[in-house]
């Protein structure tokens, strides 16, 4: 290879040489789900994007130790430390104990990822699993003196931190900028200022995800999690950290100002962030109602969606633009990529088929479209590039197909590995299995009957409605009603 791998880092704000801290070892961190709805594409966005990064890095022969977590516990509904867990708030909705919820979710999560390809991590650790280290480290920061406890919770003290260390460092953001914008909410007066973050909180009587600490009876602010993790299994200073953008602030500031008074250093030497998804222009997210799971993108069943798209077609489409630029999902540009990702997978199995057809000096040579390839993957992950590169080569392949173009043993065999390396192993891209179709048909009988149920409820035919149910379990679907409707699984 001839040049060397480039990483954005939010933190210099610039492309950075990757050189790891301990090669060839590469520690990486992800923030995780958490896990109390559906997956959907906000999901699918950083795993998609961090798989990317974690292919290729082992593609350079780099031992890479990938954590991405789960987030069970402390995840409030709102940044400013109040709120009901969003994980207690579905249990109590479903009347369901938490870690139900938690598991339900975890497993629909990985149903979706192994759907998408994406390659589990190395370690995919649980909040709810790790409440002592977490524990460990608040005291560390206590004892630092950059944290104080009130009424039972222990927050950190943004302001002190500030003197030493610049608060906002990864985020653009001033302290004095914070003060003077985050709004004031009722029950903050417990802390010094609005700005600074709960390390642990007190538990109100009601709250049932809890752990007693010296401090009170409760829980982990959602910060600590990955801080205390990120030490746990990759060290105090690893190499990469990503997630989305929305978690920059204030989470990732948060994490850094946690593990320089923990610790006293920084703990990450590159971090990236992946832009955000829109939906026909409109910022996606559940509160917006425009939230389409990646189940019923593979369904097609919504009454946004045309049709069904594949896994395959989502992942080639998330891949086609820069993890850093936004991606507006819409039905015609999703029925584009699936036409672009049909017209790469068809040249693959010609390709496959293809024997030389001449000698070293008629050849056409290949040479230069592997190291184009390479050198848009090493500009920071440029997959859009790499994929017009790709497309370039498939003119070769169609040509020399049709014998308008000559090639030898030599340049064929490293053709060949190209694709093999870049569209397989990298890009992640896999031929659409033959099921695809029928899975999508399945999910889109199952819904007409439990349509079918739906109506006969509301017509008071219940004879007819628990027939279809009986029918349904049957045949090995499982359901659960909820308020929002019937929710099945094979
Ligand atoms: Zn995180």
């Amino acid at each position: 290879m001839d040049n060397k791998l480039a990483i954005y880092n939010t933190l210099s704000k610039k492309k950075e040489t990757f050189e790891p801290l301990n090669p060839p070892h590469v520690g990486m961190y992800v923030c995780g789900p958490t896990v109390y709805g559906d997956p959907h594409l906000g999901h699918a966005r950083p795993a998609i994007t961090f798989d990317l990064v974690f292919r290729y890095l082992q593609h350079l022969d780099f031992k890479v130790r990938y954590v991405r977590n789960i987030t069970d516990v402390g995840h409030l509904e709102n940044d400013a430390d109040e709120g009901e867990d969003k994980i207690a708030k579905k249990a109590r909705l479903e009347e369901l104990e938490p870690m139900e919820v938690v598991q339900y979710y975890t497993n629909s999560y990985h149903k979706a990822m192994r759907a998408l390809n994406v390659l589990d991590p190395s370690i995919e650790p649980n909040a709810s699993g790790h409440i002592l280290e977490q524990m460990s480290m608040i005291k560390k920061i206590l004892e630092a003196g950059f944290a104080y406890e009130s009424a039972g919770s222990v927050y950190f003290d943004v302001a002190k931190y500030n003197e030493n260390h610049p608060y906002g460092i990864l985020s653009g953001r001033k302290v004095e900028e914070l003060m003077a914008t985050t709004r004031e909410l009722e029950g903050q007066d417990e802390k010094k200022n609005s700005f600074d973050f709960a390390l642990w909180k007190k538990a109100a009587p009601e709250h049932i995800m809890r752990w007693s600490s010296e401090w009170s009876d409760g829980f982990p602010g959602w910060h600590m999690e990955c801080s205390a993790m990120g030490t746990r299994y990759l060290g105090d200073q690893f190499d990469i950290h990503g997630g989305g953008m929305d978690l920059l602030f204030p989470h990732h500031e948060s994490e850094i100002a946690q593990s320089v008074a923990a610790n006293g250093k920084m703990p990450v030497r590159y971090w990236m962030h992946n832009n955000m998804i829109t939906l026909n222009g409109q910022k996606m997210g559940k509160s917006l109602g425009n939230a389409i799971s990646l189940e019923e993108f593979f369904t097609g069943v919504h009454p946004k969606l045309e049709q069904a798209y594949s896994p395959m077609t989502i992942r080639f489409f998330i891949m086609q633009a820069h993890y850093r630029s936004t991606l507006d999902f819409s039905n015609e540009a999703l029925q584009a990529a699936e036409k672009g990702f049909q017209r790469l997978m068809a040249a693959i199995e010609v390709l496959d088929k293809l024997e030389a057809n001449g000698n070293a000096a008629e050849s056409v040579d290949t040479g230069k479209l592997k190291k184009k390839c390479y050198e848009a993957i090493n500009d920071d992950f440029n997959s859009p590039i790499l994929i017009a590169h790709l497309f370039d080569g498939v003119k070769t392949i169609n040509s020399v197909n049709d014998g308008k173009l000559k090639i030898d043993h030599k340049n064929l065999s490293s053709l060949k590995e190209l694709y093999l390396s870049f569209v397989t192993d990298i890009l992640g891209l896999k031929p659409e299995a033959e099921s695809g179709g029928d899975d999508a048909l399945t999910a889109q009988l199952i819904e007409t009957l439990l349509n079918l149920r739906r109506e006969a409820k509301l017509n008071k035919d219940f004879a007819t409605a628990d027939k279809i149910r009986d029918q349904l379990i049957a045949m090995g679907v499982t359901l659960k009603d909820t308020k929002e409707g019937t929710e099945w699984s094979l």
